[in-house]
């Protein structure tokens, strides 16, 4: 495996690869790898020549009181999970290089991007979409490899890959999770054990959504909604941030669960937010 820090010296490798006939699958991160990142990358490795993973704690998406500074970057651990799982390369770039001084360059996905997290977290996709692009235009992929638990941020970069033609195909991988049903996050590591326990009432709160809404044809947003609420201030020092029912592929607004819907959460545990959602089809 090997371990690039240079944004040019990843873009000249990457073109190379690319002319010799390498289909490069790319898998963008922040690290703190776990297995939600890692079955990303195996997915990746089954269905690319090359494999990149990148490990960037993006400093354009985080809010100035958000966790930046705190965010775990346990570099060797990560380093031996890509090149256990047969990572071909690894980009890790300080952050001066990818944002030197004198940068001016952003780019904003209008109207999704203001809505559930960015809403909250003003800026955040902007960020997101930002740092996306780079990373398309220095690994050059035919395949880019994201979860479904950050639901919004697919459809964020799959609006932007779609508006600015880049040549290259979104795959969205499922939501892993612990058996307890809590989604594997980066995050998860700065709950107390209690907080970790009560946490998994989220998930249990989404999955008996989507129980009422299959079984018992409950269609009203706003009655699934309180339901969900109800569940999550059971957790204790929890604050929600929001509950929406939105529709699946464009996050419009969906008062009845009459078409493909997201039901999604961003809830705050403590000191540490945590978002998770759900498809019913
Ligand atoms: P992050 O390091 O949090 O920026 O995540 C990097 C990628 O891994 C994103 O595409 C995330 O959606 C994905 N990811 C994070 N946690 C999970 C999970 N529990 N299941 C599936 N994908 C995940």
């Amino acid at each position: 495996m090997k371990i690039i820090r240079s944004p040019q010296a990843l873009q000249r490798l990457a073109m190379e690869l690319s002319a010799a006939g390498k289909r490069i699958g790319l898998v963008p991160t922040m690290g703190a790898l776990h297995e939600g990142h890692l079955s990303l990358v195996r997915r990746c490795r089954r269905e690319c020549d090359c494999v990149i993973v990148s490990i960037f704690v993006n400093p354009a998406q985080f809010g100035p009181n958000e966790d930046y500074l705190r965010y775990p970057r346990p570099f060797s651990q990560d380093a031996a999970l890509c090149r256990g799982a047969g990572v071909d390369i690894l980009f890790v770039p300080p952050a001066e290089e990818m944002y030197p001084s004198g940068y001016l360059t952003y780019i904003t996905v209008d109207k999704i991007s203001d809505i559930m997290c960015g809403a909250f977290r003003p800026g955040h996709f902007r960020g997101v979409a930002t740092v996306v692009a780079k990373l398309f235009n220095l690994s050059r992929p035919h395949r880019a490899y994201f979860g479904a638990k950050d639901y919004q941020q697919v459809r964020v970069i799959r609006r932007m890959t779609d508006d600015l033609h880049f040549p290259v195909r979104i795959v969205e991988c499922p939501i892993v999770r612990e058996r307890s049903g809590l989604a594997l996050s980066s995050r998860n590591a700065y709950l107390s054990a209690a907080e970790r326990a009560a946490s998994t009432l989220i998930s249990k709160s989404l999955q008996q959504s989507v129980d009422l809404v299959q079984c018992e044809k409950l269609k009203n947003s706003g009655k699934i909604i309180q339901k969900i609420q109800k569940e999550i201030r059971r957790i204790p020092g929890s604050r929600i941030d929001y509950i929406e029912v939105r529709d699946a592929g464009n996050l419009a607004p969906l008062k009845f669960i009459d078409r493909p819907a997201v039901i999604a959460v961003a809830v705050w545990v403590g000191r540490t937010r945590l978002i998770d959602n759900i498809v019913i089809r």
